[in-house]
């Protein structure tokens, strides 16, 4: 066995825990492998032993490797910053964006989603900590946010995700994770149909299914360290 075969079944290993422990129903946690700086063939390895859904944060390099596992049962992610001159080739090449920070990106993505492709499927990035410096929407504009944005043909929108800054013990782990169910929560509420709460990540995941996590975005603890960055991308 491969060694990411090996790190994919203990990942596996992992979420069936978690959903034990917090009594989630079995198999209702989504494994998003998280391939960025990582080759086609590392891919391969993982597609061998039954991943199906990856992700991926830059775009040309993701670009590059679609092309090159064209043909391959792959459903790709795109967990990155949406920059706006680059929206068009999202749309066109990835079933899902879990990163949407800004109203114009998502109205760009439906109009530039291709015709005889399926909406695109949408979370809506969320900012929960002071510290995080990445994007995302407050909290109080995510509603009116989710309004529009259900309005829009080219999309269809599935949930919520959150990236927190790192953080040692589970308690602290739990915190943002609990705010981002609470707020798909009362969404739903008010008849919003999201089904996926994206969070989660190699170091925090059992944090993430102790509160509803529905998607895992795990990275290093399959792949093993990341390269760098591919230059000019962020
Ligand atoms: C890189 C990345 C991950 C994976 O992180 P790991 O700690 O390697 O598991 C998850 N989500 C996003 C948005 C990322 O950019």
């Amino acid at each position: 066995m491969s060694d990411i075969a090996q790190r994919l079944q203990r990942v596996r290993e992992r979420i069936q825990a978690a959903e034990r422990r917090w009594e989630r129903p079995a198999g209702s946690v989504q494994l998003l492998a998280v391939s960025k700086t990582r080759p086609a063939d590392d891919i391969r390895a993982a597609l061998a032993v039954g991943q199906k859904r990856f992700g991926e944060s830059y775009l040309q390099e993701a670009l590059d490797k679609i092309e090159a596992l064209r043909g391959e049962p792959v459903e790709w992610h795109f967990i990155g910053r949406v920059q706006s001159n680059k929206t068009r080739a999202i749309a066109g090449n990835f079933h899902w964006v879990h990163s949407i920070d800004k109203l114009k990106q998502a109205r760009r993505l439906s109009r530039q989603r291709p015709g005889g492709m399926p909406p695109l499927n949408i979370c809506l990035q969320v900012k929960l900590d002071a510290e995080e410096t990445k994007g995302g929407f407050e909290p109080d504009q995510v509603a009116a946010a989710v309004a529009e944005i259900g309005t829009l043909p080219g999309l269809r929108l599935r949930g919520l995700m959150t990236l927190p800054a790192p953080a040692d013990d589970l308690e602290s782990q739990r915190r943002p994770f609990r705010r981002l169910r609470r707020l798909l929560e009362s969404l739903n509420a008010g008849g919003a149909g999201l089904d996926t709460l994206s969070m989660g990540m190699s170091g925090d995941l059992e944090a993430a299914i102790a509160e509803g996590a529905t998607m895992v975005r795990i990275g290093t603890a399959i792949f093993g360290p990341r390269n760098r960055p591919p230059a000019g991308q962020g």
